[in-house]
């Protein structure tokens, strides 16, 4: 799911990167290439447009962070957008204060309800809680059976019509579903109830009817996303029809193209609580607007890395080195504080591993040796304030002094020194080209 919709807006979201400013033109350029991804992912029309209006209009305003580059404040607002999109919060169930809490499904035959009423009563039931399943699908054959089944692997009992009566009244075991519930200490009540291929009145009536005899607390729109366009409609026709608190979307592991999952917040107005992702009963899990955003803008760990740079970025300590770098200034005392500044955000490894394209990296990564940075720290911290100032006064015989206090070679004391006169030249050529 989302593969091709992550993968379209991870490379124009890239075409940014390098950018010093981003023009208007670069912003609508990169508007219209979101739009074309997210329409091309059947994402509903309504939903693209409010979410480019307030991408370009975020984008042009004059939210201007001092420790990201624009290429990634873009990222950040589409992240940011994204999750609004998705609900913004994760949303917890809503459970009464006196049980039996009830938890109604409802949805199209084949969205997937016995099977997500499996797999919320195992949860449930790993939270501590001690559900009740109730069999409330008299119409599809099986139906019955199939609950049962998925209540044995779950651990949770079902209730359901005696076999032999015939076909049962939905709404008279809902009802003695609760009674039972009550007498047995059942704290949640999870009635599952019949779907049809299409949506129909006579399915809207039998759920409402149901809805009304037991006063859910939470009445669950399960929605199949793999359907696309469609969802949107049944969507809109089960909450005028039956209403519903939230939705579970479900076959979240197919190759769709996802639209259902991002527009169904907007189009609904009802937060997304649950989503499975395959067809066992751990294949499931609470649903965070926030990871899902990631995921979908398959961005690896950029996102955490900007929210790092954020939290440690030091606003008068970075001016004073580019002022520094562009004076050809810049010393080793300087050239520490930095080294210093990007370590406090974690090991150096881990930061690169955040990279986009870094899994491509892993056998670098690994190799990457933290220590010649302590060895740099050590060696720097072994030079006497006037020598980092001005390395060139390091003779052979303070190095051969400094390598032994700091516990390196000489060679290494050299290679850093030359290194560091490298770099300083290359600089004051680069802020020379750059007008720094
Ligand atoms: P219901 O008619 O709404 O009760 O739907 P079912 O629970 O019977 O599910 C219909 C089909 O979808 C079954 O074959 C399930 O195994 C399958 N299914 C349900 N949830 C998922 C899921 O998250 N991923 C996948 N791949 N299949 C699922």
């Amino acid at each position: 799911m989302f593969d091709t919709l992550s993968d379209r807006l991870t490379s124009v979201l890239k075409n940014l990167r390098g950018k010093g400013r981003l023009s208007d033109a670069d912003i609508d350029a990169t508007c219209r290439e979101i739009r074309i991804a997210l329409l091309e992912a059947d994402v509903a029309l309504p939903v693209v447009r409010a979410f480019i209006a307030q991408i370009k209009e975020r984008a042009k305003g004059a939210e201007v962070s001092q420790a990201l580059n624009p290429a990634q404040q873009v990222v950040k607002i589409v992240d940011e957008e994204l999750v609004g999109i998705l609900g913004g919060e994760t949303r917890r169930l809503n459970l009464a204060k006196n049980p039996p809490s009830v938890i109604l499904l409802a949805g199209l035959q084949g969205a997937g309800k016995t099977t997500l009423a499996g797999k919320l009563a195992k949860w449930l039931r790993g939270q501590g809680h001690t559900p009740l399943l109730v069999a409330c699908d008299l119409q599809r054959p099986n139906a019955v059976t199939q609950l049962q089944v998925v209540g044995e692997r779950a651990g949770v009992p079902v209730f359901a019509p005696e076999p032999g009566n015939g076909v049962g009244d939905p709404v008279e075991v809902a009802r003695q579903s609760i009674a039972e519930a009550e007498r047995s200490q059942y704290d949640i009540v999870l009635v599952d109830t019949a779907g049809r291929l299409g949506v129909d009145e006579e399915l809207m009536r039998q759920a409402s009817n149901i809805r009304d005899a037991v006063t859910p607390d939470e009445i669950l729109f399960v929605l199949d996303a793999m359907v696309g366009q469609d969802a949107v409609n049944t969507a809109e026709a089960f909450r005028d029809g039956v209403g519903f608190t939230g939705v579970v979307l479900t076959k979240l592991d197919g190759d769709a193209r996802g639209g259902a999952a991002l527009s169904v917040r907007h189009v609904t107005g009802q937060p997304i609580l649950f989503a499975s992702n395959g067809e066992k009963l751990e294949d499931f899990d609470v649903f965070h607007p926030d990871r899902m955003a990631s995921r979908i803008l398959g961005m690896g760990d950029v996102l955490s890395l900007i929210e790092q740079a954020e939290q440690h970025f030091d606003q008068e300590q970075a001016e004073k080195a580019a002022q520094k770098i562009g004076s050809g200034e810049l010393t080793l005392e300087d050239f520490l504080e930095q080294m210093l500044a990007i370590r406090k955000m974690g090991p150096i490894a881990n930061l690169l591993g955040m990279l986009p394209g870094a899994g491509q990296m892993k056998d670098q990564l690994a190799d990457f040796d933290e220590k010649s940075l302590d060895r740099m720290q050590a060696i720097i911290r072994g030079m006497t304030p006037a020598e980092r100032a001005d390395p060139k006064m390091i003779n052979a015989s303070r190095r051969l002094r400094i390598s032994r206090g700091s516990g390196v070679a000489v060679s290494d004391v050299n290679d850093l020194v030359t290194r560091f006169f490298d770099a300083r030249k290359m600089m004051q050529q680069m802020a020379g080209r750059f007008g720094m």
